[in-house]
């Protein structure tokens, strides 16, 4: 599956960290729940609508793990190492659950659907198994295990989009947030378990999408990311207009509600991205110059066997598209290397390709083969694992010095700011991201969380710029 963008400070702030950290305590409610995610930000985005779901019956959120009553793991299943590190976290539970055997423990999300009740045979701990279509059933499974049950539940649904359902904000900045727009896909990459784990496409009703991010608007928030396995694929039908509403519609009806928010989205897939959404990105100071595209592989053959429905030179002219029509667009991708009978020659053609488009930013993994994937039935993992992790190291390599030369070009340039903290490195510095998504610090003056600043590049490291603020 493609990396639903969390950039690095995002990243490094959520990856197995106790994502109920900000969560402040609810001393309130009488019973409390502990909820962890991992994976993409759907997976995120999705804990949030769990949250609100919980607090409709009763539940307040805790941060401590001993004082929940109720944890709960949000899985991801992307590769082997991601289900790994969620069994690693469930061994660790076991110390909780003997201090106050009445707990009960949950997983969701994709690992849960993709191993389904066998989950229960194989991780004796947990009590209840919940897919990503099935979080409304989470008060009546928790009853069934308060019950003595284990209780699963992991329906994937042709029109579930919990399109009514506030989602409450956890580990929040404040400022930004994410806005999931549709659930599922389509596409059948031979690689990927989403379509087995997340179900057909469905896209979300475009005005509850809207309500949602006029009411962050209102909170203060300054910032959303429109969500979506392939968000070019967004088509929501909108029967009392006798209109469709398409990705670049609903960018358009967002970036309307006010120019001071600011509008982003994640995923686009090559096949999909049109004309309509460059144009539209044209046309709107505050939706983002900042596209993640993952390409996956360079090589046309490769990418024919990951049953990408697009050619390396179709990739390149869609590259070049961008760069044409909007000249300063951020640019990330996602890249496997060692899939299937990858070859010597297409790895160079993923290189000579990377070299090409020189990514901002690239999310790289050498293949791991998810069981029930087309690529599992179809093809032998024969690449060795060591051929797999030279490639990737190659790749890696090559990005570092793209990514510092796209840092290195912006030094002497002004760009405006959104202010999401205070840095980590010091008090009297704040830290934002550019348009293209580049993360800029600065000192921090009078300026505040949610402000615009326009900020003169003076120098760089490899995943900063570091600047001034100027009048
Ligand atoms: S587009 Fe392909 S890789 Fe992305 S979620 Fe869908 S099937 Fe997976």
């Amino acid at each position: 599956m493609e990396t639903l963008v969390l950039d690095k400070t995002q990243d490094e702030a959520r990856q197995g960290e106790a994502y109920a950290a900000a969560l402040a305590d609810d001393m309130v409610a009488h019973k409390h729940f502990y909820i962890e995610s991992y994976g993409c930000a759907m997976n995120f985005a999705d804990s949030e609508v769990v949250a609100s779901i919980l607090q409709e019956h009763g539940y307040g959120a805790t941060t401590q793990t001993e004082l929940a009553d109720l944890i709960l793991i949000n899985t991801c299943s992307i590769r082997e190492k991601a289900e790994q590190t969620v069994r690693k976290r469930l061994t660790e539970f076991k110390q909780f659950k003997k201090a106050k055997p009445d707990m009960i423990i949950g997983v969701l999300g994709c690992m849960a659907e993709r191993l389904k009740a066998k989950f229960l045979e194989e991780e004796k701990l947990v009590d209840i198994v919940v897919g990503p279509d099935a979080y409304r059933a989470l008060p009546s499974l928790i009853e069934e295990a308060n019950g003595g049950q284990k209780a699963v539940n992991v329906l994937l649904s042709r029109d579930e989009t919990y399109a009514d359902i506030a989602p409450i904000r956890l580990n929040s900045n404040g400022v930004t947030a994410f806005v999931s727009i549709m659930r599922g896909c389509n596409n059948m990459c031979s690689f990927c378990v989403v379509p087995f784990t997340r179900g057909r496409e469905r896209s979300r009703d475009a005005y509850s999408i809207v309500k949602e991010c006029e009411a962050l608007f209102n909170d203060g928030y300054r910032e959303v990311t429109l969500l979506g396995q392939n968000v070019d694929s967004y088509h929501f039908i909108d029967d009392t207009k006798d209109v469709i509403i398409s990705f670049a519609k609903l960018m358009e009806m967002v970036a309307q509600i006010s120019p001071l928010l600011r509008v982003r989205f994640s995923t686009s897939h090559p096949k999909d991205i049109t004309d309509e959404v460059l144009f539209t990105m044209q046309q709107y100071e505050n939706i983002c110059n900042y596209i993640h595209l993952p390409v996956q592989s360079g090589s046309s053959r490769v990418l024919q066997m990951m049953n990408r429905t697009y050619s390396r030179e179709w990739y390149i002219a869609k590259v070049n598209r961008i760069r044409e029509l909007l000249p300063d667009c951020g640019l990330s991708t996602d890249m496997i290397t060692g899939f299937c009978t990858e070859t010597e020659e297409d790895h160079q053609e993923s290189l000579s390709l990377m070299e090409h488009c020189k990514f901002e930013l690239a999310y790289m993994y050498f293949y791991s083969e998810r069981p029930g994937t087309l690529a599992a039935r179809r093809f032998e993992d024969d690449v060795p694992l060591e051929t797999k992790k030279r490639r990737l190291h190659e790749m890696v390599a090559l990005h570092r010095i793209h990514s510092l030369q796209g840092m290195q070009k912006e030094v002497g340039k002004t760009f405006k700011v959104l202010v999401e903290g205070v840095s980590k490195k010091s008090e009297d510095e704040l830290y934002g991201r550019s348009d293209q998504n580049k993360v800029v610090v600065f000192p921090k003056e009078n300026f505040k969380k949610g402000d615009y600043v326009m900020v003169k590049v003076n120098t760089c490291t490899a995943g900063t710029l570091i600047g001034k603020a100027v009048k």
